[in-house]
């Protein structure tokens, strides 16, 4: 007993994970993620990937605990996922499909924002702490919130999606979401590129900025690192808007830990004390010492927290 399986369903790939409670990761690897409207045919990938892996290692799958399941959607507490847009599925209970068809039970399955921030509280930069959010700045904003080693999902499941806060109502470009002003718009990878954009068009100060072919986030915040003025400029801006949404999300959930994560969170401590530095005059002074960390799991937090979906029931 003691095996689980941590599946990371993405738009491209479907990153795999096996677990043993004591032990961790014993094996990752990767499979293609073949995109079309049946969720079947991905679970069948799934489920060869599974056998050969249990076959590998000499396990048999009376042993396995369970399989916890990240999906790049909603996920309703009662386990329907609800459209998964990059991979063009429709409604569908991933995990009673993945019990049928892998002949594993139980199957679990939850948002994959969400699944990574629990990963990062179990595993990551969470481990002992009681409650902890997650941030990740990657193309979008994906979040969570775990207390007490569980994710609280909501009722209809948005709990932890922190990117579609509105932090500008009067904003006209619409959010990948459909809403006008998401925090996604401004502090997600792409979000800095457009804010960087419009700073570079409406101030004529000299920036390391303006030679960039392709600007990018890690462009800017290497600029914040060199001190250039104008990418400060971008870096405060931005760092505002994240500091304001954490003090604001902080007032309900008022987490022991807020965690950032995602590719953006590869600037490291320049972009943690900046985001930190704009929280502070938010909140009341006692709430100003709150821990903040950078994620530690990187893109393996996905298939950690699908394991900790099993292990952690
Ligand atoms: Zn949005």
């Amino acid at each position: 007993m003691g095996y689980a399986f941590g599946i990371d369903i993405g738009g491209t790939t479907v990153k795999m994970g096996f677990f043993q409670k004591e032990e961790g990761l014993l094996e990752k690897w990767e499979i293609a993620t073949q995109k079309g409207n049946d969720p079947t045919v991905v679970l069948e990938d799934i489920k060869v990937a599974i056998y050969a892996c249990l076959e590998r290692h000499h396990v048999s799958k009376e042993d396995v605990e369970g399989i916890g399941m990240a999906a790049p959607g909603p996920v309703t507490e009662g386990g329907l996922l609800r459209g998964t847009v990059n991979i063009g599925w429709g409604d569908v209970y991933l995990g009673k499909e993945g019990e049928r068809i892998f002949d594993i039970s139980p199957v679990y399955i939850a948002n994959d924002a969400r699944v990574a921030a629990l990963g990062e509280a179990i595993y990551g930069a969470g481990v002992g702490e009681k409650s902890m959010m997650l941030l990740t700045l990657g193309t979008g904003i994906g979040g969570g919130v775990v207390f007490d080693g569980t994710i609280h999902v909501g009722s209809t499941g948005v709990a932890g999606e922190i990117g579609h806060c509105t932090v500008d109502p009067y904003e006209t470009a619409p959010c990948s979401c459909g809403k006008y002003g998401c925090l996604e718009q401004y502090a997600s990878a792409t979000g800095m590129v457009r804010v960087a954009k419009r700073f570079l068009a409406e101030e004529d100060m000299p920036s390391v900025l303006r030679d960039k072919e392709n600007l990018t986030a890690k462009d800017l915040w290497d600029g914040v690192t060199a001190g250039d003025p104008l990418s400060l400029m971008i870096g405060k801006h931005v760092s505002r808007l994240l500091g304001i949404t954490i003090a604001n999300a902080c007032y309900v959930v008022d987490p022991d830990l807020v965690v950032i994560g995602g590719g953006v969170s590869a600037a490291g401590e320049v972009l943690l004390d900046m985001v930190i530095a704009e929280y502070k005059p938010q909140v009341f002074p006692h709430s100003r010492g709150k821990k903040f960390a950078l994620a530690k799991l990187r893109n393996e937090a996905g298939i950690y927290g699908a394991a900790a979906l099993v292990f952690t029931v």
